[in-house]
Protein backbone atom coordinates (compact mmCIF):
# COMPACT_ATOMS: atom_id res chain seq x y z
CA UNK A 1 0.00 0.00 0.00
CA UNK A 2 1.06 3.79 -0.52
CA UNK A 3 2.30 5.09 2.20
CA UNK A 4 0.04 7.96 1.57
CA UNK A 5 -2.69 6.25 2.53
CA UNK A 6 -4.16 4.80 6.19
CA UNK A 7 -6.70 1.49 5.69
CA UNK A 8 -9.87 1.69 7.91
CA UNK A 9 -11.62 -1.41 8.87
CA UNK A 10 -14.34 -2.63 11.07
CA UNK A 11 -15.81 -6.21 11.23
CA UNK A 12 -18.98 -7.83 12.07
CA UNK A 13 -18.46 -11.08 13.69
CA UNK A 14 -21.24 -13.96 13.78
CA UNK A 15 -20.66 -16.30 16.78
CA UNK A 16 -22.83 -19.15 16.41
CA UNK A 17 -23.76 -20.06 20.02
CA UNK A 18 -23.67 -23.39 22.06
CA UNK A 19 -26.93 -23.40 23.42
CA UNK A 20 -28.64 -26.85 23.86
CA UNK A 21 -31.55 -25.55 22.16
CA UNK A 22 -32.77 -22.86 19.27
CA UNK A 23 -33.06 -19.33 20.48
CA UNK A 24 -36.35 -19.43 20.46
CA UNK A 25 -38.14 -22.92 20.28
CA UNK A 26 -36.85 -26.41 21.82
CA UNK A 27 -35.79 -28.12 18.88
CA UNK A 28 -31.85 -29.09 19.74
CA UNK A 29 -29.04 -26.83 18.36
CA UNK A 30 -26.79 -29.53 16.53
CA UNK A 31 -25.51 -29.63 13.60
CA UNK A 32 -24.87 -32.90 11.23
CA UNK A 33 -28.17 -34.67 11.87
CA UNK A 34 -30.18 -35.15 9.09
CA UNK A 35 -32.06 -32.77 6.90
CA UNK A 36 -34.89 -30.75 8.69
CA UNK A 37 -34.60 -33.32 11.16
CA UNK A 38 -34.29 -30.70 14.28
CA UNK A 39 -37.15 -28.66 13.06
CA UNK A 40 -40.78 -27.34 14.55
CA UNK A 41 -43.51 -25.47 13.34
CA UNK A 42 -41.45 -22.03 15.19
CA UNK A 43 -38.40 -22.42 13.62
CA UNK A 44 -40.21 -23.80 9.82
CA UNK A 45 -42.17 -20.09 10.15
CA UNK A 46 -45.43 -21.40 10.51
CA UNK A 47 -47.99 -18.80 10.92
CA UNK A 48 -49.73 -18.81 14.58
CA UNK A 49 -46.90 -19.67 16.19
CA UNK A 50 -45.07 -18.55 18.59
CA UNK A 51 -41.27 -17.62 19.81
CA UNK A 52 -40.27 -18.26 23.48
CA UNK A 53 -36.61 -16.80 24.57
CA UNK A 54 -33.97 -19.14 25.41
CA UNK A 55 -32.74 -17.36 28.76
CA UNK A 56 -29.25 -19.71 28.10
CA UNK A 57 -28.48 -17.83 25.13
CA UNK A 58 -29.36 -14.14 26.72
CA UNK A 59 -26.44 -15.80 29.77
CA UNK A 60 -23.96 -16.56 27.28
CA UNK A 61 -24.39 -13.14 24.99
CA UNK A 62 -24.19 -11.41 28.38
CA UNK A 63 -20.74 -13.61 29.43
CA UNK A 64 -19.24 -12.03 26.03
CA UNK A 65 -20.23 -8.86 26.64
CA UNK A 66 -18.60 -8.77 30.41
CA UNK A 67 -15.68 -10.71 28.49
CA UNK A 68 -15.37 -7.46 26.38
CA UNK A 69 -16.01 -5.21 28.61
CA UNK A 70 -19.32 -4.13 27.50
CA UNK A 71 -22.28 -2.11 29.47
CA UNK A 72 -24.82 -4.82 29.58
CA UNK A 73 -28.65 -3.41 29.58
CA UNK A 74 -31.01 -4.95 32.47
CA UNK A 75 -33.68 -4.00 29.20
CA UNK A 76 -33.19 -4.78 25.50
CA UNK A 77 -35.82 -5.44 22.96
CA UNK A 78 -35.87 -7.57 19.49
CA UNK A 79 -36.89 -6.27 16.60
CA UNK A 80 -37.73 -8.16 12.67
CA UNK A 81 -35.50 -7.56 9.77
CA UNK A 82 -37.64 -8.23 7.08
CA UNK A 83 -36.33 -9.63 3.40
CA UNK A 84 -37.24 -12.47 1.41
CA UNK A 85 -34.82 -15.55 1.27
CA UNK A 86 -35.27 -19.27 0.36
CA UNK A 87 -34.17 -20.39 3.87
CA UNK A 88 -35.56 -18.05 6.10
CA UNK A 89 -39.28 -19.21 6.01
CA UNK A 90 -41.08 -16.42 8.28
CA UNK A 91 -39.35 -13.80 5.25
CA UNK A 92 -38.30 -11.86 8.44
CA UNK A 93 -35.14 -12.54 11.28
CA UNK A 94 -35.47 -12.18 14.60
CA UNK A 95 -32.69 -9.62 15.98
CA UNK A 96 -31.87 -6.70 17.76
CA UNK A 97 -31.91 -3.15 16.56
CA UNK A 98 -31.89 -0.13 18.73
CA UNK A 99 -30.75 -1.46 21.69
CA UNK A 100 -28.85 -4.92 21.85
CA UNK A 101 -27.79 -6.23 24.81
CA UNK A 102 -24.19 -5.25 24.86
CA UNK A 103 -22.89 -1.89 23.75
CA UNK A 104 -20.07 0.23 23.73
CA UNK A 105 -16.65 -2.60 24.91
CA UNK A 106 -13.15 -2.84 24.05
CA UNK A 107 -10.94 -5.81 22.81
CA UNK A 108 -7.15 -5.25 23.46
CA UNK A 109 -5.45 -7.35 21.15
CA UNK A 110 -1.59 -7.96 20.68
CA UNK A 111 -0.20 -7.72 17.04
CA UNK A 112 2.35 -9.66 16.08
CA UNK A 113 4.93 -7.02 16.43
CA UNK A 114 3.67 -7.67 19.99
CA UNK A 115 2.17 -4.05 19.79
CA UNK A 116 -1.04 -3.51 22.48
CA UNK A 117 -4.03 -2.12 20.79
CA UNK A 118 -7.43 -1.29 22.33
CA UNK A 119 -10.43 -2.26 19.59
CA UNK A 120 -13.61 -0.83 20.44
CA UNK A 121 -17.03 -3.18 20.64
CA UNK A 122 -19.92 -1.32 19.08
CA UNK A 123 -22.34 -3.59 20.37
CA UNK A 124 -23.32 -7.30 20.60
CA UNK A 125 -26.83 -8.46 20.34
CA UNK A 126 -28.75 -11.52 20.08
CA UNK A 127 -30.33 -13.11 16.34
CA UNK A 128 -31.50 -16.21 15.24
CA UNK A 129 -29.75 -17.90 12.43
CA UNK A 130 -31.27 -18.69 8.99
CA UNK A 131 -31.31 -22.12 7.29
CA UNK A 132 -29.15 -23.72 4.52
CA UNK A 133 -29.34 -23.19 1.00
CA UNK A 134 -27.89 -26.28 -0.68
CA UNK A 135 -26.67 -25.48 -4.30
CA UNK A 136 -24.91 -28.10 -5.37
CA UNK A 137 -26.14 -31.38 -5.46
CA UNK A 138 -28.31 -31.96 -8.54
CA UNK A 139 -30.51 -29.20 -10.36
CA UNK A 140 -32.62 -28.34 -7.86
CA UNK A 141 -31.41 -25.83 -4.69
CA UNK A 142 -32.11 -28.03 -1.57
CA UNK A 143 -33.10 -26.31 1.78
CA UNK A 144 -32.50 -27.75 5.28
CA UNK A 145 -33.70 -25.63 8.15
CA UNK A 146 -31.93 -27.56 11.02
CA UNK A 147 -30.15 -24.35 11.77
CA UNK A 148 -32.69 -22.06 11.31
CA UNK A 149 -33.75 -20.40 14.54
CA UNK A 150 -30.11 -21.48 16.16
CA UNK A 151 -28.82 -18.37 18.18
CA UNK A 152 -26.04 -16.22 16.88
CA UNK A 153 -24.13 -13.57 18.63
CA UNK A 154 -23.39 -10.61 16.34
CA UNK A 155 -20.34 -8.31 17.36
CA UNK A 156 -19.33 -5.52 15.95
CA UNK A 157 -16.52 -3.64 15.96
CA UNK A 158 -15.76 -0.04 15.61
CA UNK A 159 -13.57 1.10 12.75
CA UNK A 160 -10.47 0.81 14.90
CA UNK A 161 -8.41 -2.02 12.67
CA UNK A 162 -5.68 -0.11 10.21
CA UNK A 163 -4.23 -3.36 8.90
CA UNK A 164 -4.98 -6.87 7.58
CA UNK A 165 -2.97 -8.14 10.09
CA UNK A 166 -4.59 -6.17 12.90
CA UNK A 167 -8.09 -7.54 11.86
CA UNK A 168 -6.14 -11.29 11.61
CA UNK A 169 -5.08 -10.38 15.45
CA UNK A 170 -8.22 -9.22 16.40
CA UNK A 171 -10.52 -12.55 14.72
CA UNK A 172 -7.80 -14.52 16.10
CA UNK A 173 -8.11 -13.02 20.16
CA UNK A 174 -12.48 -13.23 19.71
CA UNK A 175 -12.23 -16.31 18.53
CA UNK A 176 -9.98 -17.51 21.17
CA UNK A 177 -12.38 -15.79 23.35
CA UNK A 178 -15.42 -17.40 22.88
CA UNK A 179 -13.95 -20.54 23.02
CA UNK A 180 -12.47 -19.66 26.60
CA UNK A 181 -15.91 -18.83 27.02
CA UNK A 182 -17.49 -22.37 25.69
CA UNK A 183 -19.97 -20.31 24.22
CA UNK A 184 -18.93 -21.09 20.37
CA UNK A 185 -17.30 -23.55 19.06
CA UNK A 186 -14.92 -21.00 16.85
CA UNK A 187 -15.08 -23.21 13.23
CA UNK A 188 -14.46 -21.13 10.65
CA UNK A 189 -14.87 -23.86 7.93
CA UNK A 190 -18.48 -25.03 9.37
CA UNK A 191 -19.30 -21.72 9.92
CA UNK A 192 -19.82 -21.27 13.50
CA UNK A 193 -17.60 -18.12 13.20
CA UNK A 194 -18.46 -16.14 10.62
CA UNK A 195 -17.07 -12.28 9.47
CA UNK A 196 -18.09 -9.39 7.25
CA UNK A 197 -15.12 -6.81 6.74
CA UNK A 198 -15.79 -2.98 6.08
CA UNK A 199 -13.39 -1.47 4.38
CA UNK A 200 -12.15 2.29 3.97
CA UNK A 201 -8.81 3.99 3.06
CA UNK A 202 -7.86 7.45 3.90
CA UNK A 203 -4.89 9.77 3.13
CA UNK A 204 -2.66 9.86 6.66
CA UNK A 205 -3.73 12.76 8.83
CA UNK A 206 -7.39 12.88 7.46
CA UNK A 207 -9.78 13.13 10.44
CA UNK A 208 -12.78 11.73 8.34
CA UNK A 209 -13.36 8.04 6.95
CA UNK A 210 -13.23 7.47 3.32
CA UNK A 211 -16.41 5.86 1.39
CA UNK A 212 -16.59 2.03 3.03
CA UNK A 213 -17.06 -1.31 1.27
CA UNK A 214 -18.30 -4.43 2.86
CA UNK A 215 -16.43 -7.71 2.10
CA UNK A 216 -18.86 -10.96 2.68
CA UNK A 217 -17.96 -14.63 1.72
CA UNK A 218 -14.71 -14.97 3.87
CA UNK A 219 -14.80 -18.02 5.15
CA UNK A 220 -11.04 -18.66 6.70
CA UNK A 221 -8.41 -15.87 8.59
CA UNK A 222 -6.53 -15.90 5.17
CA UNK A 223 -9.62 -15.23 3.33
CA UNK A 224 -9.90 -12.36 5.29
CA UNK A 225 -6.61 -11.01 5.33
CA UNK A 226 -6.36 -12.00 1.51
CA UNK A 227 -9.23 -9.72 0.65
CA UNK A 228 -8.98 -6.99 2.75
CA UNK A 229 -5.54 -6.36 1.24
CA UNK A 230 -7.23 -6.77 -2.47
CA UNK A 231 -9.69 -4.22 -1.56
CA UNK A 232 -6.81 -1.82 -0.12
CA UNK A 233 -5.32 -1.75 -3.02
CA UNK A 234 -8.32 -1.53 -5.32
CA UNK A 235 -9.81 1.38 -3.53
CA UNK A 236 -6.06 3.47 -3.89
CA UNK A 237 -6.30 2.70 -7.63
CA UNK A 238 -9.66 3.92 -7.86
CA UNK A 239 -8.91 7.25 -5.74
CA UNK A 240 -5.31 7.64 -7.25
CA UNK A 241 -7.23 7.77 -10.71
CA UNK A 242 -9.34 10.22 -9.38
CA UNK A 243 -12.64 8.43 -9.42
CA UNK A 244 -14.90 7.59 -6.33
CA UNK A 245 -15.61 4.54 -4.00
CA UNK A 246 -19.10 3.48 -4.49
CA UNK A 247 -20.70 2.34 -1.29
CA UNK A 248 -21.58 -1.52 -1.67
CA UNK A 249 -21.35 -5.57 -1.02
CA UNK A 250 -18.71 -7.30 -2.58
CA UNK A 251 -18.12 -10.88 -2.46
CA UNK A 252 -14.67 -12.36 -2.56
CA UNK A 253 -14.26 -14.73 -4.83
CA UNK A 254 -11.15 -17.12 -3.22
CA UNK A 255 -9.89 -18.88 -6.39
CA UNK A 256 -9.46 -15.63 -8.37
CA UNK A 257 -8.30 -13.98 -5.24
CA UNK A 258 -10.32 -10.81 -6.18
CA UNK A 259 -13.94 -9.17 -5.15
CA UNK A 260 -16.78 -9.02 -7.41
CA UNK A 261 -19.88 -7.05 -6.68
CA UNK A 262 -22.91 -8.79 -5.65
CA UNK A 263 -25.82 -8.14 -7.98
CA UNK A 264 -27.17 -4.93 -7.22
CA UNK A 265 -31.09 -5.84 -6.17
CA UNK A 266 -29.03 -8.59 -3.55
CA UNK A 267 -27.38 -5.63 -1.90
CA UNK A 268 -30.13 -2.74 -2.38
CA UNK A 269 -31.54 -3.34 1.40
CA UNK A 270 -34.28 -1.77 2.92
CA UNK A 271 -35.05 -4.38 5.96
CA UNK A 272 -37.80 -1.98 7.40
CA UNK A 273 -36.68 -3.19 10.93
CA UNK A 274 -39.51 -2.92 13.48
CA UNK A 275 -40.06 -4.59 16.70
CA UNK A 276 -41.08 -8.17 17.40
CA UNK A 277 -44.58 -7.64 18.67
CA UNK A 278 -44.13 -11.79 19.54
CA UNK A 279 -41.77 -11.18 22.28
CA UNK A 280 -41.32 -9.36 25.31
CA UNK A 281 -38.55 -7.02 26.33
CA UNK A 282 -35.34 -9.28 27.21
CA UNK A 283 -34.59 -8.19 31.07
CA UNK A 284 -31.40 -9.33 32.40
CA UNK A 285 -31.35 -8.80 36.22
CA UNK A 286 -28.08 -7.03 37.58
CA UNK A 287 -27.53 -10.21 40.15
CA UNK A 288 -27.56 -11.85 37.13
CA UNK A 289 -25.13 -9.91 35.65
CA UNK A 290 -22.96 -10.16 38.83
CA UNK A 291 -23.07 -13.83 38.71
CA UNK A 292 -22.43 -14.32 35.35
CA UNK A 293 -19.22 -11.88 35.53
CA UNK A 294 -17.96 -14.43 38.77
CA UNK A 295 -18.17 -17.03 36.65
CA UNK A 296 -15.97 -15.16 33.87
CA UNK A 297 -12.73 -17.35 33.18
CA UNK A 298 -9.44 -15.84 33.08
CA UNK A 299 -9.18 -14.52 29.50
CA UNK A 300 -6.29 -15.39 26.87
CA UNK A 301 -3.94 -12.49 27.13
CA UNK A 302 -4.04 -12.49 30.70
CA UNK A 303 -3.58 -16.69 31.04
CA UNK A 304 -0.85 -16.09 28.83
CA UNK A 305 0.67 -13.26 30.60
CA UNK A 306 0.29 -15.38 34.45
CA UNK A 307 1.82 -18.34 32.88
CA UNK A 308 5.05 -16.79 31.39
CA UNK A 309 5.20 -14.70 34.63
CA UNK A 310 4.71 -17.69 37.18
CA UNK A 311 6.19 -20.30 35.44
CA UNK A 312 9.65 -18.03 34.31
CA UNK A 313 8.50 -19.83 30.45
CA UNK A 314 9.38 -17.61 27.39
CA UNK A 315 6.11 -15.52 26.26
CA UNK A 316 6.43 -17.53 23.35
CA UNK A 317 6.19 -20.98 24.70
CA UNK A 318 2.95 -19.03 27.18
CA UNK A 319 1.34 -17.89 23.52
CA UNK A 320 1.54 -21.50 21.74
CA UNK A 321 0.26 -23.53 25.18
CA UNK A 322 -3.14 -20.75 25.53
CA UNK A 323 -4.24 -20.78 22.23
CA UNK A 324 -6.81 -23.41 23.50
CA UNK A 325 -7.51 -22.89 27.03
CA UNK A 326 -7.48 -26.96 27.78
CA UNK A 327 -4.27 -27.18 26.53
CA UNK A 328 -3.16 -24.36 29.52
CA UNK A 329 -5.05 -26.35 32.04
CA UNK A 330 -3.09 -29.01 31.41
CA UNK A 331 0.09 -27.20 31.34
CA UNK A 332 -0.82 -26.42 34.44
CA UNK A 333 -1.81 -29.46 35.61
CA UNK A 334 1.37 -30.82 34.62
CA UNK A 335 3.36 -27.97 36.62
CA UNK A 336 1.33 -28.29 39.37
CA UNK A 337 2.29 -32.16 39.73
CA UNK A 338 6.18 -31.57 39.63
CA UNK A 339 7.99 -33.09 42.66
CA UNK A 340 10.80 -30.66 41.73
CA UNK A 341 9.22 -27.69 40.86
CA UNK A 342 11.76 -24.74 39.57
CA UNK A 343 12.34 -22.77 36.42
CA UNK A 344 14.03 -25.72 34.91
CA UNK A 345 11.15 -28.55 35.21
CA UNK A 346 8.93 -25.71 34.66
CA UNK A 347 10.59 -25.16 30.65
CA UNK A 348 10.64 -29.14 30.65
CA UNK A 349 6.54 -29.14 31.16
CA UNK A 350 6.29 -26.32 28.97
CA UNK A 351 8.59 -28.46 26.29
CA UNK A 352 6.72 -31.49 26.70
CA UNK A 353 3.06 -30.19 26.61
CA UNK A 354 3.98 -28.11 23.44
CA UNK A 355 5.96 -30.87 21.68
CA UNK A 356 5.24 -34.83 21.76
CA UNK A 357 1.99 -34.33 24.00
CA UNK A 358 0.34 -32.25 21.28
CA UNK A 359 1.62 -34.25 18.65
CA UNK A 360 0.11 -37.27 19.65
CA UNK A 361 -2.99 -35.23 20.57
CA UNK A 362 -3.20 -34.59 17.08
CA UNK A 363 -2.33 -37.59 15.32
CA UNK A 364 -5.24 -39.03 17.38
CA UNK A 365 -7.63 -36.06 17.02
CA UNK A 366 -8.15 -35.26 20.74
CA UNK A 367 -9.03 -32.41 22.86
CA UNK A 368 -6.80 -31.80 25.85
CA UNK A 369 -10.28 -32.45 27.89
CA UNK A 370 -9.62 -35.73 27.30
CA UNK A 371 -5.68 -36.30 27.13
CA UNK A 372 -3.90 -38.95 25.41
CA UNK A 373 -1.32 -39.17 28.65
CA UNK A 374 -2.80 -37.98 31.98
CA UNK A 375 -0.58 -34.80 33.36
CA UNK A 376 0.47 -36.08 36.17
CA UNK A 377 1.84 -39.33 34.47
CA UNK A 378 3.65 -36.57 32.47
CA UNK A 379 4.93 -34.58 35.43
CA UNK A 380 6.06 -38.00 36.66
CA UNK A 381 8.36 -38.70 33.45
CA UNK A 382 9.61 -34.71 33.94
CA UNK A 383 10.86 -35.75 37.96
CA UNK A 384 12.80 -38.84 36.63
CA UNK A 385 14.55 -37.21 34.02
CA UNK A 386 14.89 -34.39 36.06
CA UNK A 387 16.78 -36.37 39.01
CA UNK A 388 18.82 -38.11 36.05
CA UNK A 389 16.83 -41.72 36.64
CA UNK A 390 16.75 -41.56 32.87
CA UNK A 391 18.16 -39.38 29.88
CA UNK A 392 15.95 -36.82 28.04
CA UNK A 393 16.40 -38.76 25.37
CA UNK A 394 14.98 -42.50 26.76
CA UNK A 395 12.36 -40.11 28.35
CA UNK A 396 10.96 -40.16 24.64
CA UNK A 397 10.95 -43.88 24.27
CA UNK A 398 9.12 -44.05 27.55
CA UNK A 399 6.54 -41.65 26.50
CA UNK A 400 5.67 -43.34 23.58
CA UNK A 401 5.41 -46.32 25.46
CA UNK A 402 3.18 -44.68 28.43
CA UNK A 403 1.12 -43.68 25.09
CA UNK A 404 0.15 -47.05 23.46
CA UNK A 405 -0.35 -49.08 26.82
CA UNK A 406 -1.18 -46.38 29.28
CA UNK A 407 1.18 -47.50 31.89
CA UNK A 408 3.06 -45.47 34.29
CA UNK A 409 6.45 -44.17 34.04
CA UNK A 410 7.92 -46.41 36.55
CA UNK A 411 6.14 -49.98 34.84
CA UNK A 412 7.44 -48.75 31.66
CA UNK A 413 11.33 -48.04 32.55
CA UNK A 414 10.83 -51.26 34.74
CA UNK A 415 9.56 -53.59 31.87
CA UNK A 416 11.59 -52.24 28.80
CA UNK A 417 15.19 -52.17 31.39
CA UNK A 418 15.03 -48.33 30.48
CA UNK A 419 16.76 -47.25 33.87
CA UNK A 420 19.42 -44.79 33.51
CA UNK A 421 23.16 -46.67 34.20
CA UNK A 422 24.53 -44.26 36.87
CA UNK A 423 26.49 -47.29 38.52
CA UNK A 424 29.72 -45.32 38.73
CA UNK A 425 32.27 -48.67 38.60
CA UNK A 426 30.06 -50.11 35.31
CA UNK A 427 30.76 -46.80 33.85
CA UNK A 428 34.09 -46.48 35.13
CA UNK A 429 34.82 -50.03 33.74
CA UNK A 430 33.40 -49.02 30.33
CA UNK A 431 34.97 -45.58 30.02
CA UNK A 432 38.24 -47.33 30.69
CA UNK A 433 37.55 -49.87 27.87
CA UNK A 434 36.68 -46.85 25.62
CA UNK A 435 40.20 -45.13 26.13
CA UNK A 436 42.18 -48.34 25.85
CA UNK A 437 40.41 -49.29 22.25
CA UNK A 438 41.05 -45.62 20.91
CA UNK A 439 44.90 -44.40 22.37
CA UNK A 440 45.61 -42.47 19.00
CA UNK A 441 42.61 -40.33 20.77
CA UNK A 442 43.54 -40.22 23.97
CA UNK A 443 46.91 -38.72 22.41
CA UNK A 444 45.10 -36.17 20.36
CA UNK A 445 43.12 -35.13 23.57
CA UNK A 446 46.21 -34.88 25.45
CA UNK A 447 47.73 -32.65 22.30
CA UNK A 448 44.90 -29.73 23.00
CA UNK A 449 42.14 -31.60 20.71
CA UNK A 450 39.30 -31.64 23.90
CA UNK A 451 36.53 -32.23 21.63
CA UNK A 452 37.70 -35.61 21.23
CA UNK A 453 36.14 -36.32 24.65
CA UNK A 454 32.47 -35.90 22.81
CA UNK A 455 33.37 -39.10 21.00
CA UNK A 456 34.43 -41.15 24.03
CA UNK A 457 31.19 -39.80 25.47
CA UNK A 458 29.49 -41.52 22.36
CA UNK A 459 31.44 -45.06 22.97
CA UNK A 460 30.03 -45.30 26.54
CA UNK A 461 26.58 -44.30 25.26
CA UNK A 462 26.61 -47.14 22.54
CA UNK A 463 27.76 -49.65 25.17
CA UNK A 464 25.21 -48.77 27.20
CA UNK A 465 22.30 -48.74 24.33
CA UNK A 466 22.27 -45.07 25.23
CA UNK A 467 21.37 -45.82 29.16
CA UNK A 468 24.53 -44.13 30.98
CA UNK A 469 23.76 -40.89 32.59
CA UNK A 470 25.74 -38.26 30.49
CA UNK A 471 27.01 -36.08 33.56
CA UNK A 472 28.46 -39.25 35.37
CA UNK A 473 30.11 -40.63 31.75
CA UNK A 474 31.26 -36.88 31.06
CA UNK A 475 33.06 -36.26 34.99
CA UNK A 476 35.07 -39.82 34.40
CA UNK A 477 36.23 -39.59 31.03
CA UNK A 478 37.59 -36.40 32.06
CA UNK A 479 39.51 -37.23 35.38
CA UNK A 480 40.96 -40.22 33.59
CA UNK A 481 42.03 -38.16 30.35
CA UNK A 482 43.54 -35.69 32.91
CA UNK A 483 44.90 -38.11 35.49
CA UNK A 484 47.21 -41.19 34.52
P1 LIG B 1 -24.42 -0.42 9.14
O1 LIG B 1 -25.46 0.26 9.94
O2 LIG B 1 -24.45 -0.12 7.68
O3 LIG B 1 -24.29 -1.87 9.44
P2 LIG B 1 -22.46 0.33 11.02
O4 LIG B 1 -22.27 1.73 11.41
O5 LIG B 1 -23.21 -0.59 11.94
O6 LIG B 1 -23.07 0.26 9.59
O7 LIG B 1 -21.02 -0.28 10.80
C1 LIG B 1 -20.85 -1.56 10.36
C2 LIG B 1 -19.37 -1.89 10.41
O8 LIG B 1 -18.67 -1.05 9.50
C3 LIG B 1 -18.72 -1.65 11.76
O9 LIG B 1 -17.87 -2.74 12.04
C4 LIG B 1 -17.93 -0.38 11.56
O10 LIG B 1 -16.76 -0.38 12.35
C5 LIG B 1 -17.56 -0.44 10.10
N1 LIG B 1 -17.36 0.87 9.49
C6 LIG B 1 -18.19 1.93 9.55
N2 LIG B 1 -17.69 2.96 8.82
C7 LIG B 1 -16.53 2.51 8.26
C8 LIG B 1 -15.55 3.09 7.39
N3 LIG B 1 -15.67 4.34 6.91
N4 LIG B 1 -14.49 2.33 7.05
C9 LIG B 1 -14.38 1.07 7.48
N5 LIG B 1 -15.25 0.49 8.30
C10 LIG B 1 -16.32 1.18 8.69
MG1 LIG C 1 -24.53 -3.56 10.65
ZN1 LIG D 1 -37.89 -25.48 16.32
Amino acid sequence: MTTTYESVIGLEVHAQLRTRSKAFCACPNEAGAAPNSRTCPVCLGHPGTLPVLNREAVDMTVSLGLALGCSIRTVSGFARKNYFYPDLPKGYQITQYEDPICHNGTLEIETEQGVRKSVGIIRIHLEEDAGKSIHDIGRETLIDLNRSGVPLAEIVSAPDLRSPAEAHAYLTLLRQTVMYLGICDGNLEDGSLRCDANISVRLRGDTSFGTRTELKNLNSFRNVERALAFEIERHIAVLDAGGTIVQQTLLWDAGRGETVPMRGKEDAHDYRYFPEPDLPAVAVAPERITALREHLPELPLALRDRLAAQYGIPLYDAGVLTAERPMAMYFEQVARALKSPSRETWKMAANWVMGDVLRVMKEERRGFENPVVPAAAIADLIDRVHEGAISGKIAKDVFEEMRTSGDSPAVVIERKGLAQVSDESALEALARAALETHPDSVALYRSGRTNVLGFFVGEVMKATRGQANPAIVNRLLKDMLHGD
